[in-house]
């Protein structure tokens, strides 16, 4: 592939593109309104498959189990090009609430995954009495364990694929806004940034949370709104636990350097990214429940990241319905990170003109814009 091509916002899925696309010939530029890597991308949780999955949709289980198999090969090569190590861990998967057994197994049939139903451990006596005290019914209240489900570290995975993607001869042009998006015929003419207006043949979108600002009138139906995440972080001198530990709606991921995450709080306040007392004290109260060791640590540090949350609640990934040399790449709210190496991969295949390996017809901007019109 001899073409330029121009992405716009270097986050998990920008640089992720980038990446896929140079190995394919193009020449790549990304233009990034901040610094590399510092909005969602960094302040995720790294764990590699939604939460509950049987509670998704086959749009979001399809691309994040097809994605998160391409991880063992793509973190590894990220490694060896890089020489940093983004942390893939098979750390499995610990899931604390009350499950129903019939819905596991019925999901299962369509994904094959490993599960372990578990007797109810320490962690979860307490809350089960609390919440389900009449219902003895093991079949639909144990706590259950997902052995495979593997974690990375976002700083490090970013870090890994900045470097590849400068091997590879990407440019990268940091602090520089891209402001307006310029037509002529149907087609991106040019875009005016910080720096000027840049040209290319092909541009993508993959501006997160931000992306439909960026399309402006452009949108046509491309529906992506900001969900602000909060997130609070610990440090033991070792892990305390070796799987990622799930109740409701709040998670724990320890880290191998016993570095310990707790997530994540989900709201609706546009795009304010300040942290609260609030979130703070909610997610430590529920944190503690699931491992009380947490109640004597400090917690070093609290951030918070605006998820690029759409209605259908999954990504748009293929060729903007209008205009021809637009490509989007955005939407990933709550699976960024999972889905990044096979969204990347797919963008590539419609730019490229390539064949797909799943069915990618639910990610195409242009349903979006189909459905706008009826
Ligand atoms: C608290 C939290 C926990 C999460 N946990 C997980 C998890 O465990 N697993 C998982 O898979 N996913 C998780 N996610 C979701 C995941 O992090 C996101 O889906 C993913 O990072 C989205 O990546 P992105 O590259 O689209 O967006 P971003 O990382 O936000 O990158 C977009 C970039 O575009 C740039 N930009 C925007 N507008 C412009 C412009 N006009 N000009 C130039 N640049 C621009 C921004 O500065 C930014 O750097 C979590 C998210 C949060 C917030």
């Amino acid at each position: 592939m001899q073409q330029d091509v121009i992405i716009i916002g270097a986050g998990v899925i920008g640089l992720a593109t980038a990446e896929q696309l140079l190995l394919q010939g193009a020449k790549v530029t990304l233009i990034e309104r901040n610094e590399v890597g510092l909005e969602s991308s960094w302040a995720g949780g790294g764990i590699l498959s939604p939460l509950c999955p049987w509670d998704y949709s086959d749009d979001v289980n399809r691309l994040s189990q097809y994605s998160a198999q391409l991880f063992p090969q793509w973190t590894s090569n990220l490694y060896k090009a890089s020489g940093t190590d983004p942390e893939y861990l098979i750390s499995g998967m610990k899931i604390l609430s009350f499950v129903d057994k019939k819905i596991i197994e019925d999901w299962r049939l369509q994904y094959p995954t490993k599960i372990k139903y578990l007797a109810t451990s320490h962690t979860d006596t307490h809350l089960n009495k609390k919440h389900n005290p009449g219902n003895q019914d093991q079949e639909n209240n144990s706590s259950i364990l997902m052995p495979d489900i593997a974690q990375v570290r976002n700083p490090r995975l970013l870090k890994s694929l900045h470097i590849s993607v400068l091997q590879l001869g990407g440019k990268i042009i940091e602090n520089c806004v891209v402001n307006q998006i310029n037509i002529r015929n149907h087609n991106v003419h040019s875009l005016t940034t910080a720096q000027g207006q840049i040209f290319a043949d092909y541009y993508v979108i993959s501006a997160g949370a931000w992306s439909k600002t960026l399309l402006g009138s452009h949108a046509l139906g491309i529906d992506i709104k900001p969900i602000k995440g909060q997130m609070l972080l610990f440090k033991f001198n070792e892990p305390p636990i070796t799987n990622i530990l799930i109740k409701d709606d709040v998670y724990v991921i320890p880290r191998q350097d016993g570095h310990l995450l707790v997530g994540s709080t989900i709201e609706d306040v546009g795009f304010n990214k300040k942290t609260t007392i609030t979130a703070r004290n909610n997610l430590m109260q529920k944190a503690r429940e699931i491992l009380p060791s947490l109640d004597k640590m400090p917690i070093i540090k609290q951030w918070a990241g605006l998820r690029p949350a759409t209605k259908k609640n999954s990504p748009y990934i293929g060729r903007h319905s209008t205009l021809s040399n637009l490509f989007i790449n955005a939407g990933h709210f709550r699976y960024g990170i999972v889905m990044a190496p096979a969204s990347a991969e797919i963008l590539t295949n419609e730019i490229t003109n390539h064949s797909q390996k799943i069915d990618i017809s639910p990610y195409q901007p242009g349903s979006a814009f189909r459905t706008e019109l009826q």
